[in-house]
C-alpha cells in the first residue's frame, strides 16, 4: 500500500519516499513509493505531474493512478532509478493550484445549490480544466435558468467573500451523514474515509482542496442544461 500523504495535508507539495519497484503500469514505466505526494487521477480531478529525483537519475511524472492501494507514478524515466533508492517527490505548484481551485469550485456549487434549496442531489463531477461541471440528480421544468445561473453566482460570490476554511476529518462512513447533507452510496475502496469541512458542510471527498474559499476568487456559471435525468450544471473558477 502506497501512504497517501495529500490525504491529511494538500499543502505537501515534497516529500522524501523509497522506491519499492521500478514497474511497468498499462504499458508505461512506472514508479511504486512506499509514500507519496502526487494526487491520483479521480474523484474528478485530474494527477498532478512532476519530478521523483534519486541519486543516480529522475523521473518525469505525467500521470498518476490509483490501483488496489497501490500508486502508479507514470511517466520517463532519465538515469536510473532502482528498488530501495531514497528519492525526492516535488509536485508541479502550479497546475496542482489551479486543480485545487477548480475542485473546490465544484464543492461551492454544491453549497449554493443546498443553500437555494433546489432539491437536486449532487452526482458525477468533472474538475479538468477542460470543461469542468457537476451534475445533479433532477429536474429543470419550469425552471428560470437565467435566474438560477444568477443566483447561484450570487451565493457563491457571498461565501467567497466570507472566505470559509476547510479542514480534514477522518470517520467511518457510517458517521459521515452526521457531518455531510449527502453521501454517496459509491466511496472508493482502499482509501481511508474523510470528510472535508467547509466551514459546517462537510462532503466526502479525498481529493486536494483549497485552504479557504477566497482563493477561488471567481465561480461563474457557464451553462446549465437537463441531461436525460440530470442537470448539467458548467461552471469555471477565475484563472
Ligand atoms: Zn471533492
Amino acid at each position: 500500500m502506497t501512504k497517501l500523504l495529500y490525504l491529511e495535508n494538500w499543502n505537501q507539495l515534497s516529500c522524501s519516499a523509497t522506491i519499492q519497484e521500478v514497474a511497468t503500469y498499462q504499458d508505461k514505466p512506472a514508479i511504486v513509493l512506499d509514500q507519496t505526494v502526487f494526487y491520483a487521477q479521480g474523484g474528478g480531478q485530474p494527477a498532478d505531474n512532476g519530478t521523483i529525483t534519486g541519486p543516480n537519475g529522475s523521473f518525469q511524472v505525467e500521470a498518476v493512478r490509483f490501483d488496489s492501494g497501490i500508486v502508479y507514478h507514470m511517466g520517463q524515466i532519465t538515469g536510473e532509478l532502482k528498488t530501495g533508492d531514497t528519492v525526492i517527490c516535488a509536485v508541479e505548484p502550479t497546475r496542482r493550484a489551479l486543480h485545487c481551485r477548480l475542485h473546490s469550485g465544484g464543492h461551492l456549487l454544491d453549497m449554493a445549490i443546498y443553500e437555494l434549496g433546489l432539491g437536486w442531489v449532487p452526482g458525477k463531477g468533472y474538475h479538468f480544466p477542460e470543461g469542468p461541471y457537476v451534475e445533479y440528480a433532477g429536474t429543470l421544468v419550469g425552471g428560470d435558468k437565467e435566474k438560477i445561473k444568477t443566483d447561484i453566482e450570487k451565493i457563491c460570490a457571498k461565501l467567497i467573500a466570507a472566505d470559509t476554511k476547510t479542514s480534514i476529518i477522518f470517520m467511518p462512513k457510517e458517521k459521515m451523514h452526521e457531518v455531510c447533507r449527502h453521501v454517496p452510496d459509491y466511496l472508493p475502496e482502499g482509501k481511508p474515509a474523510r470528510v472535508v469541512m467547509y466551514g459546517d458542510f462537510g462532503v466526502p471527498c479525498g481529493g486536494t482542496h483549497v485552504n479557504s474559499l477566497g482563493e477561488i476568487k471567481t465561480l461563474t456559471i457557464r451553462k446549465i442544461r437537463q441531461d436525460g435525468a440530470n442537470i448539467r450544471v458548467a461552471y469555471d473558477v477565475s484563472r
